[in-house]
């Protein structure tokens, strides 16, 4: 558990722009919690001391609201919309590009990432997991893909402990959370003076040294573990984690499923907010001109209706077989590609579903309690 090397620092609280100011000064643009459209969205910071303080969320089933923070830390908010994901894997981006000359010749010019260097400050324990899954699906040996590889490679992740976990976060029952244990490059827990900072790569620990900063006390590193028991123990939602495999694909009739259709929208957000979920459709861009065509990847849904088209027919016709479908890859067959759920307990689909759809509450009908942590 974090601190987990004992060579952990202590930043104080007002040192903070330190910190911003030295990966600024490597080259990296710092993105970090920002208001946008009511939401906390990470975005660039102008000046190493814009780091802003003070930003709470509070979630429920179908519900995201930004308040204060009256103790005013820096990272009591739980998470935006977005985690790593979209820094990693974009949203829209060309894969290659078709030209046709005077001539009617075509040809085909591949489109390189230049991807920026990007220091996210604040992600959290979900979010590391979640990209450990992406990593896996996108980085896998022999079949890597360079879009996502460059991103990837450019990213500096700032983790930070959660204290005060959302009433929407599962992550304690799911293994991912609430305080980050790997996959970071430098890893922060706010105490009421500062912030216990450790590294944890090469490049984390290039920034580690050169803030000089005073070993953590040890009644502060105690803090730490406290504040990390206290915020797993705060939360209310739990999954089995272990028990998944299996639990649903033997439940395909159950009758829940119908209820659940009677509820869902269909209108995709649960997909579109989930860190882990890497589903996409390529699209061919033609120019009004005709000489041009631009072929763009762009992130997809399994709840869309033509993403069950297979040739001739759609195997997934109507809203009851497409959430079952995101149920059963999500928890159960997941395992089967990668060894784990492919939920990491953020709770964003349960507060982003305007249907106020809760998985958590999903899996206990369709399983009756017969599943267990
Ligand atoms: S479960 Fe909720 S968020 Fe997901 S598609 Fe249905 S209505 Fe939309
Ligand atoms: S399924 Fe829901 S709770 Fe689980 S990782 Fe995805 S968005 Fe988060």
């Amino acid at each position: 558990m974090f601190p987990r090397t004992g060579r952990a620092g202590f930043l104080p609280l007002g040192e903070m722009p330190r910190l911003v100011g030295e990966l600024m000064r490597l080259g990296y643009e710092c993105l970090g919690p920002t208001v946008e459209n009511g939401a906390i969205a990470m975005r660039g910071l102008a000046t190493a001391d814009a780091l802003p303080r003070g930003l709470k969320t509070e979630q429920e089933k179908g519900t995201y609201r930004v308040t204060r923070d009256p103790a005013n830390r820096y990272f009591a908010w739980a998470n935006g919309p977005q985690g790593i994901r979209p820094h990693a894997f974009a949203s829209r981006e060309s894969l290659w590009r078709v030209a046709r000359d005077t001539g009617g010749a075509l040809s085909f010019e591949p489109v390189t990432v230049d991807a920026p260097k990007q220091a996210l400050i604040g992600v959290r324990a979900c979010d590391l997991a979640a990209l450990a899954i992406q990593d896996t699906h996108f980085l896998r040996g022999g079949r890597v893909d360079a879009h996502y590889a460059a991103r990837r490679a450019a990213l500096f992740l700032v983790a930070v402990q959660c204290a005060e976990p959302a009433a929407t976060c599962f992550c304690a029952s799911t293994g991912d959370g609430p305080t980050p244990v790997t996959g970071y490059d430098l890893a922060l827990a706010e105490l009421a003076e500062g912030f216990v900072v450790e590294a944890g790569s090469e490049k984390g620990q290039a920034v580690f040294d050169g803030l000089n900063l005073p070993p953590a006390s040890d009644a502060q590193l105690a803090s730490v573990r406290t504040q990390g028991e206290a915020a797993a123990a705060a939360q209310t939602r739990s999954l089995p984690a272990a028990a998944l495999h299996g639990a649903l694909m033997s439940r395909l009739d159950h009758p829940r499923w119908d209820d659940v259709a009677a509820r869902c929208l269909a209108c995709t957000n649960c997909t579109l907010v989930c860190p882990t979920c890497f589903c996409h459709a390529e699209v061919d861009e033609v120019a009004v001109d005709g000489d041009t065509t631009e072929h763009a990847r762009v992130w997809d849904s399994c709840f869309g209706e033509a993403h069950g088209h297979l040739h001739g027919f759609n195997v997934r016709p109507d809203v009851r077989t497409r959430y079952r479908q995101w149920l059963t890859h999500k928890l159960d067959t997941w395992h089967d590609q990668f060894g784990r759920s492919g939920c990491v307990g953020c709770g964003r689909c349960i507060a982003w579903c305007p249907a106020g759809i809760d998985l958590t509450e999903e899996f206990a009908a369709l399983t009756a309690g017969e599943v267990a942590a």
